[in-house]
């Protein structure tokens, strides 16, 4: 049974899974149990390895790849890729159906070309895990694509843009938001940028709220 086929690129589910609901159900099903089992490939320390090779992936990564797909990731055949810069500097990609696909390309070819060499995520940002949160060091930022910490750079052209930003008040003792012009940052790797909202929110200052034991509802801050 062919899976994939639809779309102008034959990179979407197929019709005649599409057409039939409880079929549609058990192959994104299926592909969910697929993804489930990667997690358990990579070493308790984090390594990959297979045959010579092995390959240390980020601890971002591991974290996200135990969330489920969620919709577009399964109708899609290739929802990952791999970047890496060749010798002559030129930037190269390699979509992968599964993250595993990716890593394991990365630790058998890609890492030897470029020691930077990356999984991304095609149309899935990632929040922070909430293990990294507060732990990143500046100026690395968490990008929700490479599912990782990257140092993000102005972008050539020097754009801004306007969005709300979370900055601490002196005079009201908290965090406050403020419309603010912002530069434009880019993932040297992925070469998203801050104008994802999901990468803004994961590089925003978090708090730390304590609730009371027995404390059911939280009053949300006005
Ligand atoms: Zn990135």
């Amino acid at each position: 049974m062919r899976v994939y086929g639809g779309g102008v690129t034959g990179r979407l589910l197929a019709p005649d899974i599409l057409s039939n609901p409880r079929l549609e159900r058990r192959v994104r099903r299926k592909l969910q149990l697929r993804h489930d089992k990667i997690a358990g490939k990579i070493g308790e320390d984090g390594y990959y390895r297979v045959g010579r090779h092995e390959w240390k992936v980020p601890l971002g990564i591991r974290l996200c790849m135990k969330r489920p797909l969620v919709y577009v990731q399964t109708s899609n055949r290739y929802p990952w890729y791999v970047t890496w810069r060749n010798k002559d500097g030129k930037r190269k990609r390699k979509l992968f159906a599964t993250p595993l696909g990716g890593i394991h390309f990365i630790a058998t070819k890609a890492q030897y070309v470029d020691s930077g060499s990356s999984l991304v995520s095609r149309q899935v940002g990632y929040d922070i895990p909430t293990e990294l949160v507060n732990k990143i060091p500046r100026p690395w930022k968490w990008c929700p694509y490479c599912m990782t910490a990257r140092r993000y750079k102005r972008d050539s052209l020097e754009r801004t843009f306007m969005a709300t930003r979370k900055e601490w008040s002196d005079e009201k003792g908290r965090y406050v938001w403020k419309e603010r012009k912002l530069a434009v940052l880019v993932c040297p790797r992925c070469l998203m940028t801050n104008r994802d909202r999901r990468m803004r929110r994961s590089n925003q200052p978090w708090e730390v709220r304590h609730i009371k034991r027995g404390v059911r509802r939280v009053r949300r801050k006005s």
